[in-house]
């Protein structure tokens, strides 16, 4: 039997993508660490929460075998773990316990770029290069289409033209890597965004209250990213006018501007306000408009 440890282990990516995102909010928790001398591994000091950093593919597995308690990794890599196991018959040992709101990808069927596109049942027969079998054989076998995937663990895209495949299935997000190879994403079998990773159970030797505390801050780093402020100024003749587009958010604290027929608005946003918005609130009758970054928040 494990030792019983009283120290939450984080798993992260120790560079790529999400390595550094991942870090960024483990610090606005309010986390500090020591370094280990191959940087590594990485001794929490205000919280008994250590980072493990590790290349993304092993954070599954890590916390499958009781190495980590939870893990910060895309989606992705998370699904594919899981289709992984149940293919071998066992059942499913972890789950998605929050989404982070970054790390946007999809996972996408690209094709060449002057290749028309009919459908999934053109994949038929096709040979296609992924490193996510599992997840695109499953997506297969939903739209009844028999295909050959080819296993790659990088460089997927090149694959089509060293005749290694016929098409591809990759992350994208912007979509640029495939371009620059002469294919484009025609359908997507998958959305991905950065999770933590942990059992589908509960944690042992009081990590579970660990976990909790790290959660919520958590939970709040996330809610106060996506929050922000936006205000205004409008005559109290357009208010009524300017009020129904307000975007959904708390309740708008408006306030008399000192010697004038104007009040000051201002509402607390989740999520980004677009500008198509702003200029709707303005040929309503806004001005001053401002969207800030909320810092600090506490109810
Ligand atoms: P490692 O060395 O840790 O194995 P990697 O090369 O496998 O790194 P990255 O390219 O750093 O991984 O991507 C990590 C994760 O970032 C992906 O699994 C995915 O969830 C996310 N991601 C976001 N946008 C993209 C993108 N355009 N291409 C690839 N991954 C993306
Ligand atoms: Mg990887």
């Amino acid at each position: 039997p494990a030792q019983p440890r009283e120290r939450l282990r984080v798993a992260i990516q120790k560079s790529g993508r999400l390595g550094e995102p991942a870090r960024d909010l483990l610090a606005s928790c309010g986390l500090t660490w020591r370094e280990s001398r191959d940087k590594l591994f990485c001794y929490g000091e205000s919280l008994p929460v250590d980072l493990l950093l590790v290349r993304d593919d092993d954070i599954p597995g890590l916390i499958a075998d009781g190495v980590c308690d939870l893990g910060i990794v895309g989606r992705n890599v998370l699904v594919e773990h899981g289709l992984e196991r149940a293919a071998q018959g066992r059942p499913a040992d972890l789950t998605e316990w929050r989404q982070l709101g970054w790390g946007a990808c999809r996972l996408d069927v690209a094709i060449e770029e002057q290749q028309e596109w009919t459908g999934p049942e053109q994949l038929e027969g096709l040979r296609i290069a992924t490193s996510y079998p599992r997840t695109l054989g499953r997506w297969l076998q939903e739209q009844g289409v028999d295909a050959e995937p080819v296993v790659l663990n990088g460089s997927v895209e090149i694959a089509p033209r060293l005749g290694q495949a016929d098409v591809v299935c990759d992350l994208v997000s912007s979509g640029g890597t495939l371009r620059a190879n002469q294919l484009r994403p025609v359908t997507t079998i998958l959305h991905s965004e950065a999770v933590i990773a942990g059992p589908s159970g509960t944690l042992d030797d009081g990590r579970q209250e660990i976990a909790d505390l790290l959660l919520r801050r958590i939970d709040g780093a996330v809610q106060l990213k996506e929050s922000r402020l936006l205000m205004l100024r409008v005559a109290r003749s357009d208010l009524d006018a300017v009020g129904p587009l307000l975007p959904a958010g708390h309740e708008p604290t408006v306030t008399q501007v000192e010697g004038r027929d104007e009040v000051a608005v201002q509402v607390l946003v989740h999520g980004p306000v677009p500008w198509a918005k702003l200029e709707d609130l303005k040929r309503a009758g806004a001005a001053n408009l401002m969207v800030l970054p909320v810092e600090g928040m506490l109810a």
